[in-house]
Order: structure tokens, then C-alpha cells, then sequence
């Protein structure tokens, strides 16, 4: 009988993975975004419950490979996922694609925690925040010298000193020259999440001098077999398959 595979998501990258999975595999989702449709596996959506309830479902769902292509800032899910693995002895295989490294020019302020990141901007009027939602909670506490310009997934209400932009990447050269030229961004907020999606806007703060605070990565878990790329990853089932 085929080893079913459990893939951890809620990225681009894990769904192009989910993509090549068989029907009995199972892809999963926290419930956060958009609920993937058109594919063969099967889509579970939510939490498990912890490290405790996500090695209950590999022992009860009988899963023979765990993959965590989850987002380097999830850090929870990926901290339960060696744990879980490990009980249940399982496999555990991790897409850890490389941090954003700055080029010549640029000018990155390395932060770790939200008070850093205020800290930081002191400085700046008009900083464009691409975090997700957690500025959203601080939208009453904008120093009266800025003006901020949110963006996240889906749209939300802004206020007299700040503008929600909803939107998905991926995000292209010539859509963030415009949109830091329209709105006068004179820094960027930004996770070191790596990859080609969102990578755009550390071209254009290059290109018009601007800094960047930049967030650091969390502590992420040692895999068993980790993946700096999609492709590497799907070889490496692909072979995995074959030899199951
Ligand atoms: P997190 O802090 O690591 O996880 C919080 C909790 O959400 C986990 O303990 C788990 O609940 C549940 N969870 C997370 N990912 C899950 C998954 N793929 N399937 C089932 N349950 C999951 O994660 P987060 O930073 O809130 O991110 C949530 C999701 O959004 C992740 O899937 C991540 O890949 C995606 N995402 C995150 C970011 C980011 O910047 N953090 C960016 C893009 C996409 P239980 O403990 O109950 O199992």
C-alpha cells in the first residue's frame, strides 16, 4: 500500500507541492487564507491541537511522511511538527527556503520584535508595512510625524493616519515602483521570508535609495531532510516514491 504523505502549508510553495500529491495524501491548511481548490488530495483545514494532536493524526490517519512547507515565520507549527514526527517516528522533511541576503546598496536595519520595528521607523514618515495584519493592532499608536500604508492579505479598515491595502502576491517590479511612487513610501517594513514572490519591493527600495527594516527568522527545527527549493523537494519524493 502506497505511504500516505501529510504536507504542512498555507504558501505558494507548498501548493505547488500539494499539486503532485496522490488522492489518499492529505494537504494542510491553518484557515487563515484562502481554502486551496482544485486538487487531487485531500484539504484539511485548522490546527491539530498542538504537538500531542498532531501526533494523533499521524498515527490515526497512518502517515508515512511528513512534509512542512509551512512559512519560515510559522515557527509554532513547525516546532510541533519535529516533535509530533519524532513520537510517531516519522520522517519529517522541511522546505526551508534561503533568507533574502542584502546586495551592494542596500540599506537593511535588522529587527527581531514589534518594539524594535517602532523603534526603527522613528525616523520616517511614510512607512510601507508588508507583515501581514500585525500592524494592524497598533493602527491607534501611530506617532503623529507618520503616515502608514498597510499590506496584507485581505483588506481591512484603515483610519485618518493609515491605509489597508488587501492584496496576494506575487508582487512585480513595475507594480511596486508604482505603488511606492503613488504613495511616497520612504522605507519598507519587511519579514525575511525569502523566495521570488515578494521579493520585488527590495528591488525598488534599491533602486530609490530607501531602507529596509527587516525582520529576522525565528528558530526553526531541524528536519530529517531539509529543502532549500520546490524542485529539490519534489525530485526528492519523487525518488521517495519509487523506493516505498
Ligand atoms: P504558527 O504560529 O506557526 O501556528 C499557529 C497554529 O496554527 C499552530 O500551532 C497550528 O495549530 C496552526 N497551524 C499553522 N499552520 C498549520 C497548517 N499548515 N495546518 C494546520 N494547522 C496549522 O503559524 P502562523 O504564523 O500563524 O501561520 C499560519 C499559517 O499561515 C501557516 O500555515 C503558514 O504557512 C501560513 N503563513 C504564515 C505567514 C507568516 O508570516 N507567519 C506568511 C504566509 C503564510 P495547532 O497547534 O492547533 O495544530
Amino acid at each position: 500500500m502506497k505511504t500516505r504523505i501529510l504536507l504542512l502549508g498555507g504558501t505558494g510553495d507548498a501548493l505547488q507541492i500539494a499539486r503532485v500529491l496522490s488522492a489518499s495524501d492529505v494537504y494542510s491548511v491553518a484557515g487563515i487564507g484562502k481554502t486551496p481548490a482544485g486538487l487531487t488530495c485531500i484539504v484539511r483545514t485548522g490546527g491539530f491541537g498542538g504537538a500531542q494532536g498532531l501526533q494523533a493524526y499521524l498515527e490515526a490517519e497512518r502517515i508515512g511522511l511528513l512534509i512542512d512547507a509551512t512559512h519560515p515565520f510559522a515557527a509554532r507549527i513547525s516546532g510541533n511538527a519535529s516533535i509530533a514526527s519524532r513520537a510517531a517516528g516519522v520522517p519529517y522533511w522541511a522546505l526551508r527556503r534561503a533568507p533574502w541576503q542584502p546586495q551592494s546598496g542596500d540599506d537593511w536595519r535588522f529587527v527581531d520584535d514589534w518594539p524594535q520595528i517602532v523603534a526603527a521607523l522613528a525616523p520616517f514618515r511614510r512607512p510601507l508595512f508588508t507583515l501581514g495584519r500585525e500592524p494592524l493592532a497598533h493602527l491607534d499608536d501611530i506617532p503623529v510625524h507618520q503616515y502608514w500604508v498597510v499590506r496584507c492579505l485581505d483588506a481591512h479598515a484603515g483610519n485618518a493616519r493609515a491605509s489597508v491595502i488587501g492584496a496576494r502576491g506575487p508582487f512585480t517590479v513595475d507594480g511596486e515602483r508604482a505603488l511606492f511612487g503613488m504613495l511616497g513610501i520612504d522605507v519598507v517594513v519587511s519579514k525575511n521570508s525569502g523566495g521570488s514572490a515578494t521579493a520585488a519591493k527590495l528591488e525598488v527600495a534599491r533602486e530609490r535609495g530607501l531602507p529596509v527594516v527587516m525582520t529576522r527568522r525565528p528558530e526553526l527545527p531541524a528536519a530529517d531532510r531539509e529543502f532549500d527549493g520546490v524542485s529539490e523537494l519534489l525530485s526528492a519524493l519523487t525518488k521517495w516514491s519509487s523506493d516505498s
